[in-house]
């Protein structure tokens, strides 16, 4: 039986009754094919879950982004309920930030790179919410999608910084049938964009330079906010209209190629 919970207080009470295993997905709703793979994961591995649904108002550097991102609450709780998720923990707004935004956590290296260039505080308005959330569950592990790799990357930073006991687990990440990483934002896509978008997967796999891969985009009709590698993997964010796609992959060095 899954449990929807809104009172952080209601939350904090059960969770002192709570002594097995706790695995936590935090998500900001609008649950896709990607979310469901990571609370299938924290099933396995733990013998309670526990999904966060928040759309954190702190990471969006842009309000438009904001306003239009995509709530389907009643949605959610019925795809949780069929995952057979334990607990839906959905707070307003106003309860996680009791201090009204006065508190932040900071990274200044790797935050600074990547959506770091181009989504001003997005990531201290992340790690603020994170690191409320991880004290709110002090959940056994963490599951992540490998889609925001750089989020991934410093929110296992976060909890060695802070020694935080919980295990973060980075799983794969999830596309559609044309390589589009699913993300809630595709959602908004038109028809029309949506199928332009399928040139984007094609040209990020392809075995081209980042220079070459953000060239064609651009004759594509993308807006390309990077294609850049970094430590061995490539990324890119792109904008259509306005609605934004990222995307990562490891990068194969040549001459390590298999068959
Ligand atoms: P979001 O609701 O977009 O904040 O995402 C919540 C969690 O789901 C994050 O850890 C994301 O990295 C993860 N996630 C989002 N999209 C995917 C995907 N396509 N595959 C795997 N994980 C994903």
């Amino acid at each position: 039986m899954t449990q929807v919970i809104q009172s952080l207080a209601e939350w904090q009470e059960l969770r002192r009754t709570l002594s097995k295993d706790l695995g936590f997905v935090p998500t900001m709703g609008n649950l896709h094919p990607g979310h469901l793979s990571l609370l299938q994961r924290a099933r396995q591995e733990n013998a309670v879950t526990l999904l966060s649904i928040f759309v954190n108002p702190t990471q969006f550097n842009n309000a438009n982004d904001y306003v239009h991102y995509p709530r389907t609450l009643e949605a959610d709780i019925t795809l949780a309920r069929e995952a057979k998720v334990d607990y839906v923990l959905a707070p307003a707004s106003q309860a996680l930030y009791p201090d009204d935004y006065a508190y932040q956590v900071s990274e200044i290296e790797f935050s600074e790179q990547l959506e770091g260039t181009c989504r001003p505080g997005h990531f201290t308005g992340m790690l603020t919410i994170v690191l409320k959330l991880l004290l709110l569950a002090r959940a056994q592990r963490l599951y992540l999608g490998e889609k925001d790799f750089q989020q991934a990357a410093l929110i296992r930073g976060l909890t060695q910084a802070f020694f935080i006991n919980t295990e973060v687990v980075i799983c794969p990440t999830l596309r559609n049938e044309f390589g589009l990483p699913y993300s809630s934002r595709n959602a908004r896509l038109t028809p029309e964009q949506y199928e332009q978008a399928r040139l984007f997967p094609a040209l990020f796999h392809a075995d081209l330079s980042c220079e070459e891969i953000k060239k064609q985009l651009v004759e594509k009709g993308f807006a390309v906010d990077y294609v850049e590698e970094y430590d061995g993997r490539r990324f890119a964010a792109v904008k259509l209209g306005d609605v934004r796609l990222i995307d990562n992959i490891v990068v194969v060095p040549i001459g390590v190629q298999t068959s």
